[in-house]
């Protein structure tokens, strides 16, 4: 089990880290919403522990970002305080459970253990456009049976516009959803992960609308 887990106060990430290590667990550590955003979205975790408060991307940002792009990977979002507000937020954002902080380890296991298992048991997590074939817990894609294999970004751009069938997106949407780094990211860049697609999907999976942006639909799969 590969745990990620999103906390910037140091000693309490490496106390967590140090005793989910010792329970068996494989976990990678993230100082900052950007570095969570960005491993989330490269490796297919069993949970993700995400702390609110955050330098640069906060946790509500990182949950709605995954969110968006189509992972489903169950999270424990880790509040702040015991305000209302904020585990209100939380759930709305597509957190699966919170904690409010401080918190008891055992808590927090079980907590964990609890969300893997129903993770596991619930989330059907396949996106389906024609005879495309998204599993978002596998991160896999199949066409007709045949499994296509997608980088993590081509996985992720893909479930994007795979979610909104019919739906022009432009490449400033993309770039702001599924970027870390929209400073340094170009239009660009989205046209190379297009292409890239379109070399292992077939051309006519994702159309290009003419000075507006991508357009999947069901009848052209
Ligand atoms: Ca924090």
């Amino acid at each position: 089990m590969r745990i990620l887990l999103v906390e910037d106060e140091r000693r309490l990430a490496e106390a967590l880290r140090a005793g989910l290590s010792a329970e068996g667990y494989a976990v990678d550590v993230a100082h900052n919403g950007r570095d969570a955003l960005w491993l989330a979205t490269e490796h297919p975790y069993s949970a993700i522990i995400l702390d609110i408060m955050l330098p640069g991307l906060n946790g509500y940002r990182v949950c709605r970002r995954l969110r968006d792009q189509g992972d489903s990977t169950p999270i424990l979002m880790l509040t702040a305080k015991d305000g209302e507000d904020d585990e209100i937020e939380a759930l709305d954002t597509g957190a699966d459970d919170f904690l409010p902080k401080p918190f008891s380890y055992g808590v927090l296991l079980s907590r964990l253990r609890a969300l893997i298992r129903r993770g596991g048991a619930t989330r059907p997590g396949v996106l389906k456009l024609g005879d495309l074939e998204l599993d978002q817990a596998g991160r896999t894609c199949r066409r007709g049976g045949t499994d296509i294999s997608l980088t993590g970004k081509e996985f992720a751009l893909l479930a994007y516009l795979v979610q909104r069938p019919g739906q022009v997106v432009t490449k400033a949407e993309l770039l702001d959803n599924l970027w870390d780094f929209a400073a340094s990211a170009t239009a660009n860049l989205v046209e190379v992960h297009v292409s890239a697609l379109r070399l292992k999907l077939g051309t006519e999976t994702i159309r290009t609308v003419r000075g507006a942006g991508y357009l999947v639909t069901t009848s052209g799969a």
